[in-house]
Order: structure tokens, then sequence, then C-alpha cells
């Protein structure tokens, strides 16, 4: 990440991508449609819906399909994130995908959230990630991988530009 700058925010932007991304939601059971969108490190931006089964335990959260769309199309790091539900309204991510989002994003990653924007490791405090799996030595990660950065590298990277 050090010396690649990154792109501007545009918070209207992720908010109707987000809005058109839940008008696609497949959600019949629920009736609960959720559209999520992101901003990724290069600029990119990518969104997903909830999409669910008859087999009720099936169904999958719009982060999954958005993590789908940011590896499929080129991957990177999430920046910004961004999740409605059917009217538009600001959601949280449930506890599974602030795993989902804390793998992608990292840390530093800026979470919309009803009460205001928060950082990641606001949403998910003393989050378990990549970093943790570097600690043990036969791991196949290392530390300097960007998804391991923790707060305090993210910070320290930082002050070292
Ligand atoms: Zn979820």
């Amino acid at each position: 990440m050090k010396g690649v700058e990154m792109p501007e925010i545009n918070w209207d932007e992720l908010k109707d991508l987000a809005i058109e991304a839940m008008k696609t939601a497949y959600a019949p059971y629920s009736g609960y449609p959720v559209g999520a969108s992101a901003l990724v490190d290069d600029g990119r931006l990518v969104s997903g819906c909830n999409v669910e089964n008859a087999s009720t335990g099936l169904g999958t959260c719009a982060e999954n399909g958005l993590v789908s769309m940011l590896h499929r199309t080129g991957g990177g790091r999430l920046v910004a994130f961004y999740c409605v539900n059917g009217n538009g309204d600001v959601i949280v991510p449930c506890g599974r995908c602030r795993q989902l989002l804390y793998e992608h994003g990292g840390p530093n990653l800026l979470v919309t959230m009803p009460s205001g924007i928060m950082r990641m490791d606001e949403v998910l405090p003393q989050g378990f990630g990549p970093a943790d799996l570097a600690l043990v030595a036969t791991s196949q990660i290392t530390i300097d991988t960007p998804y391991a950065l923790r707060e305090s590298d993210a910070e320290k990277e930082k002050k070292d530009k």
C-alpha cells in the first residue's frame, strides 16, 4: 500500500450503488432485500445483493456477492463500505460479514453504520484475521501481506510515508 494514493470516497455514489444492488436481491422467503457496495483501493466500485434459497440455511448475504465481485474484477482491498435494506436505510453488517469485511478491508476499512461512519476495527474490535495466522511458524501466510496489517502496523505505515 505504501506510496499508493487512496481514491476519494464518494458516499452518495456508494449509497446509490447499494440501493441499485438491493433492487436485484433474491429474497422471496424473508422479504428482506439487502444491497452492499464498496470502493476498492484502485478506485473500482463493487457491489452485491443477498441471495436466498429454498433450503433456508444456504442463503448468502450481500457482502458475499460483493467480495466475489472484488476478486472477480481484479482483487485489491476494500476502502469504504455501504449497506442498505429494502427501505434504502443503512444497516449494519451481520456478525459473519464483519469477519468477511475485516479479511478484505482490514482494520482501516470505513463502514457506514446507522450511527455514522466507523472504522472496521471499531465494527469488529480485536478481530481475528490473517495476522493471527501469520504468528504461527507453520502458517503459509506472512506478516508483510497487506491483508495481515493490524491497526498498529497500519498506523506505523502511515507514519513512515
Ligand atoms: Zn451477513
